[in-house]
């Protein structure tokens, strides 16, 4: 079967100068990518794009059909009648405002509005998904969500365009089409094996900017790029700042003062946001104010749609003599303590592209799940990532920073903790011995203690966080993406 994705209509006018028969065939079918909404069925899915439940199911190969997660992306073969001139939606990017889109495809605020079922005009949030086309009076039913392929890149200051695998493709026939080389492609998608990519995978096409986007900037703002477009509890966020001149940035999100890292022109801001685990998922404002050297103010406010982590549950049991330890009295003294050194901002950077792993042994327990201690409430959550290493093994600084802590707490152990500059930190706890004293440079991979099981443990293990500006994140995302 040939099929084409919605993404070569958009390359026809993106790729000018190559030959139209590289980008697009004679075909009357093409496949879409539905984003899964909340209250979405696999039914409902396959009835609005008047498909299959099997159909679906075979093209994504989902065993289960019962079983799809919101966010989870799904492509839905269709007969190529969502071709069209103009797309049948458009995904908002940070910067853009309903005025500005409307404009884009030739609408009014209203006709925008209606369309999408908007009441508050200033309500739109990044990542949002809007029907642009009117509704077909043939179909009664809504028209179905269809994801616009446009989305944030991972670096450079604008978005870049999605490309979904296809049969037969290769990276280096991708990366030809687009004229990359495979490592451009590899780098922009943290690709592990060059040779193993499969169907439907979503890839990062760096620097082909999509046709689509409306932004609505303020004087001396250039740009402003925020990935994921939808944040995740747990995890870290980036907001990456262009503007004219230079200019002093603040911010707040989720009744946060956010942290802001400047490169020397100050005109390049980089703004690290980790989302503490048990926010709840909905939009929340973000809100901006860059203040340039007269004196003046410009404030810039985004929405951000903040989603459930899904990171599960475990019920832990303490043999008696721990018990103790999670008193909450004792556990809020300890965490008051990491987040007073760990808010701390220091404007240099040091690490430089992804952390490394702090010890050489699988993961026994991953970060984020939700706790029960003793059969008690489930309000707590696993802060960072355990690895199953073995006692008396080493414990290595997982990048460059200066050792800002270097002690014995209640439940952490014998625990090092290690500044990276620009609000990060990474702390390794339950530490048999330590090598390393409060002002030590280390490296990456400098060994820093042992493994051993000092702490609230069942067991020797490493524990390890990662600190975003005083919130704990999912230490994994910085080992499989560069945020510098
Ligand atoms: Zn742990």
């Amino acid at each position: 079967m040939s099929v084409r994705v919605i993404v070569t209509m958009m390359l026809a006018g993106l790729l000018l100068g190559l030959p139209a028969f590289s980008v697009a065939q004679d075909t009357n079918e093409s496949v879409v990518v539905h984003v899964v909404q909340r209250g979405e069925t696999m039914y409902r899915i396959a009835q609005n794009y008047n498909v299959t439940v099997e159909a679906i199911a075979s093209f994504n190969s989902i065993a289960d059909p019962t079983n799809i997660q919101v966010g989870q992306r799904l492509l839905i073969p269709t007969n190529g009648e969502t071709r069209s001139e103009v797309p049948a939606t458009h995904v908002v990017q940070a910067g853009e405002t309903l005025k500005s889109i409307a404009t884009l495809y030739g609408l009014t605020v209203d006709e925008l509005a209606n369309r999408n079922s908007i009441t508050n005009i200033d309500r739109i949030f990044v990542g949002q998904v809007l029907n642009i086309r009117a509704s077909s009076p043939a179909t009664p039913s809504p028209i179905p969500t269809v994801e616009s392929t446009v989305t944030g890149e991972t670096s450079g200051d604008a978005p870049s365009l999605i490309y979904t695998v296809q049969g037969g493709d290769t990276l280096f026939r991708i990366a030809t089409r687009y004229g990359l080389t495979v490592n451009d492609l590899v780098r922009a998608n943290n690709v592990t094996d060059p040779t193993v990519i499969y169907l439907g995978q979503q890839l990062i096409i760096p620097g082909v900017k999509p046709l689509q986007s409306a932004l609505d900037l303020p004087p001396n703002v250039s740009n402003i790029v925020v990935t994921p477009t939808m944040f995740v509890e747990g995890q870290t966020g980036e907001i990456r700042l262009t503007t004219a001149v230079p200019m002093t940035v603040n911010g707040t999100f989720l009744a946060r003062n956010l942290s802001v890292a400047s490169d020397q022109s100050r005109t390049l801001d980089i703004i690290l946001v980790g989302i503490p685990v048990f926010t709840d998922a909905g939009v929340y404002p973000l809100a901006l104010s860059l203040t340039d050297g007269a004196g003046q103010v410009t404030p810039l406010d985004l929405n951000i749609q903040v989603l459930a982590g899904g990171y599960g549950r475990e019920s832990i049991t303490l043999s008696s003599n721990l018990a103790d330890l999670v008193d909450p009295n004792l556990e809020a003294s300890e965490l008051q303590k990491m987040q007073a050194i760990t808010s701390n901002f220091t404007p240099s950077r040091y690490f430089d592209g992804p952390l490394s792993l702090p010890a050489a042994a699988s993961i026994s327990s991953p970060f984020g799940r939700k706790r029960s201690y003793d059969g008690g409430p489930y309000d707590h959550f696993h802060a960072g990532t355990d690895f199953a290493a073995a006692p008396g093994s080493s414990v290595m600084a997982a990048a460059p920073g200066y050792v800002v802590f270097a002690d014995k707490l209640n439940v952490r152990g014998n625990v090092t903790i290690i500044d990276h500059g620009w609000g990060i930190y990474t702390v390794y706890c339950h530490q048999a011995t330590q090598y390393v004293k409060v002002g030590d440079f280390v490296n990456t991979g400098t060994v820093i203690g042992t493994v051993g099981a000092t702490g609230r443990v069942t067991g020797p293990h490493l524990h390890w966080e990662v600190w975003v500006n005083g919130v704990q994140v999912d230490p994994m995302q910085w080992v499989q993406q560069s945020f510098s």
